[in-house]
C-alpha cells in the first residue's frame, strides 16, 4: 500500500489523444466478440445471437472512495471488479468494458497510469477487453465510470425476480469483511489526522483490508454453478449488504424470506475487528456491504448439489409474502429485515 511515485509527467505533455494512446496501446483483445475496440468512434461488439448484459457504475472521489487510503491501482481494480460482479450476478460472462476518467490537473500521467494498471490487472485476470472510454478534465476531484458488457446464452441469465416459495437462499464466501476493512481505514485516517507523525496501524489486517480495497467478482461461482448443473432461480450481488439485497430478491419475487443468523458466514478476522469496534458481527454482515459475494436462490431439489460446494452456504428459505422478510437470531427471535428492525437487533449488544 501507500507506494511512492517518482516520475511526474503533466497531462498537458501528452494531450488527450496522446494520453489515450499511451494508456491503451498495449491492450490485447482476447474475446472474439470484441470486433472493433479502441480507435474508432464506437466499439463494435458481435453478439452472435447471445443475450447482451450491460451495466454501468460511476465512482466519485470523496463519495465512493477516499484517496488518502486508497491506492490508485487498487481503485482501478475495484472499479472494474464491481462491474464484473454485476454481470456475474446475472450468471453472465463479462467480455468488454469501457472506461471513462475525469481528473483535475493535480493528477499526473503516472497517477492515471496506476489506475489503468489496476484496471488492466482485473481485466486480464477475468479475460475482459477494454474496448473504449474517455478521459477528460474535472474542476474538482477524480471520477471513474465503467460500463461492462457480458453475455448469456439464450435464456441462461438470472434475474432478481425469479425466486419461488420454498426456494433455498444461498450465499457465497463470507460477508462483513469489507465493511470492517473500511472502518479500520477510516479509524486510522482519523488517528493520523490527529497526529500526522503516527504511522497507520494496519498490521495483521490484510484480509479485511483486501476485501475492501480489492474485491473480486465471483465469476468462479458462476462457472462452478454451471459445471454442477445448478441454475439459480434468482440472484443478486452483495454491494449494499445482505439485508438490502435479500429485500430486493423478496420484493421482486413477490415473496417473504426467513434467514438464520447462525448460518450467515462471517470470517474470524471480521469477527475480531467487530469485537474491536464493539459491534455485533451480524450487523456488519447484514448492513455492511461491498462484499461482492453472490446471494441467490435455488430449488429445494438442487440442495444435494449445493451442499457439495464448500464456497456456498445455505442461509435461509423463501416464504409466502405475508410472513415478511425476517432473520431468526441465535436465541430464536424473529426480527424483520429492515432499517428499524435491524437497529432493534443492534441494541441488544
Ligand atoms: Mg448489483
Amino acid at each position: 500500500m501507500f507506494e511512492k511515485r517518482v516520475t511526474k509527467t503533466n497531462l498537458s505533455e501528452l494531450g488527450e489523444f496522446g494520453l489515450i494512446d499511451h494508456l491503451t496501446n498495449d491492450i490485447k483483445i482476447v474475446n472474439e466478440s470484441s470486433e472493433i475496440a479502441v480507435g474508432d468512434d464506437c466499439a463494435v461488439i458481435d453478439s452472435k445471437g447471445r443475450k447482451v448484459l450491460v451495466t454501468t457504475d460511476l465512482l466519485i472521489e470523496n463519495v465512493h472512495f477516499d484517496l488518502s487510503y486508497t491506492p490508485l491501482k487498487h481503485l482501478g481494480y475495484k472499479a472494474i471488479a464491481i462491474n464484473l460482479s454485476d454481470v456475474a450476478s446475472m450468471m453472465g460472462k463479462p467480455e468488454q468494458v469501457t472506461v471513462s476518467i475525469a481528473m483535475s490537473s493535480k493528477f499526473t500521467v503516472e497517477a492515471i497510469e496506476e489506475i489503468y494498471k489496476g484496471m488492466k490487472l482485473c481485466c486480464n485476470r477475468y479475460g475482459v477487453d477494454i474496448v473504449g472510454g474517455d478521459t477528460t478534465t474535472s474542476t474538482s476531484g477524480l471520477m471513474i465510470s465503467v460500463t461492462a458488457m457480458g453475455y448469456a446464452e439464450n435464456n441462461d441469465y438470472v434475474l432478481r425476480s425469479g425466486a419461488g416459495r420454498g426456494d433455498l437462499v444461498c450465499l457465497t464466501g463470507n460477508v462483513g469483511a469489507s465493511y470492517m476493512g473500511l472502518l479500520l481505514l477510516q479509524r486510522e485516517k482519523e488517528a493520523w489526522k490527529a497526529n500526522p507523525n503516527m504511522q497507520p496501524d494496519l498490521e495483521g489486517n490484510d484480509y479485511i483490508l483486501e476485501r475492501h480495497l480489492k474485491p473480486e467478482p465471483r465469476l468462479d461461482i458462476v462457472a462452478l454453478l454451471k459445471e454442477n448443473g445448478i441454475k439459480p432461480t434468482s440472484m443478486i450481488d452483495v454491494s449494499d449488504g445482505v439485508a438490502s439485497e435479500i429485500l430486493h430478491i423478496a420484493t421482486r419475487s413477490g415473496l417473504g424470506c426467513a434467514l438464520y443468523e447462525e448460518k450467515i458466514p462471517v470470517d474470524p478476522a471480521t469477527a475480531i475487528m467487530c469485537e474491536n469496534f464493539g459491534m455485533n458481527p451480524i450487523t456488519a454482515a447484514m448492513n455492511g456491504g461491498e462484499d461482492y459475494e453472490l446471494l441467490f436462490t435455488i430449488k429445494q431439489e438442487d440442495y444435494p448439489k449445493i451442499e457439495a460446494l464448500k464456497q456456498v452456504a445455505v442461509i435461509g428459505h423463501m416464504t409466502e409474502k405475508e410472513a415478511g422478510v425476517n432473520i431468526i437470531s441465535h436465541d430464536n427471535i424473529s426480527v424483520p429485515v429492515e432499517a428499524q428492525g435491524w437497529d432493534h437487533l443492534k441494541k441488544k449488544d
